[in-house]
């Protein structure tokens, strides 16, 4: 019983998706499902790509969030425009909640869409949003072994970012064996080490962005 509330639920979803894509695709914008858990520099990402492409392409940002507007608030400083959604207590943003946020987005003006997943490595990936791109972040105080803990979403991912690597001396991080891992469950992934304090790898993502908008 349980199980079929949940596939309906899904299939609602999926279709809300669908149309997300379809109106995205109309207007050739991108969008991206950045998910990571809580604190792990989703925000930061989003803020040195927005200043590492601001010149070549047209960036919105959806926040999504539990509660609170912190991060939009930050992000509309680098004067993108920006849609908070506050999710009420829902670990996870729903295709629905992305599509109203699109009709708030001048997606006419714009050419990529960064979707800010709420922070939690489990059910954001059951939840297609219409998204072109699904990108895990993993900061390096985490720990490498998270890709076996969360093997659903490291499978689905187009591109992982191992963010705060200027840490690496100071934490428990094994990057070969995080690499062997992720290789095991998914070959397609690309894998950028980032640090947004230092900016080293920030370049070689950009480029990744910079390719995979349509533009
Ligand atoms: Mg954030
Ligand atoms: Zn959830």
């Amino acid at each position: 019983m349980e199980i079929k509330v949940l596939k309906d639920i899904l299939s609602a979803n999926d279709q809300m998706a669908e149309r997300n894509r379809a109106a995205l695709d109309s207007k050739r914008v991108t969008a991206f499902n950045i998910m990571s858990s809580p604190g792990s520099g989703k925000t930061s990402l989003i803020l040195e790509t927005i200043r590492a492409l601001r010149k070549q392409i047209r960036i919105g940002v959806i926040e999504g969030d539990i509660a609170s507007s912190i991060d939009a608030r930050t992000v509309g400083k680098e004067k993108v425009p920006v849609v908070q959604i506050n999710t009420g207590g829902e670990c996870h943003l729903e295709a629905g909640q992305v599509g109203r946020a699109l009709e708030s987005l001048p997606l006419d003006k714009l050419d990529l869409v960064m979707i800010e997943n709420v922070g939690n490595l489990v059910c954001p990936g059951e939840f297609k949003l219409g998204e072109h791109k699904k990108v895990i972040i993993l900061s390096v105080p985490e720990g490498d072994d998270k890709v076996h803990k969360y093997p659903l979403l490291f499978a689905m991912a187009d591109a992982v970012v191992i963010s705060k690597i200027d840490l690496l001396p100071y934490a428990r991080f094994d990057v070969p064996a995080f690499l062997k891992a992720l290789k095991g469950m998914n070959r397609k992934a690309r894998v950028f080490q980032v640090s947004c304090t230092t900016h080293q790898g920030i370049e070689q993502w950009a480029k990744w962005v910079r390719s995979n908008t349509s533009r």
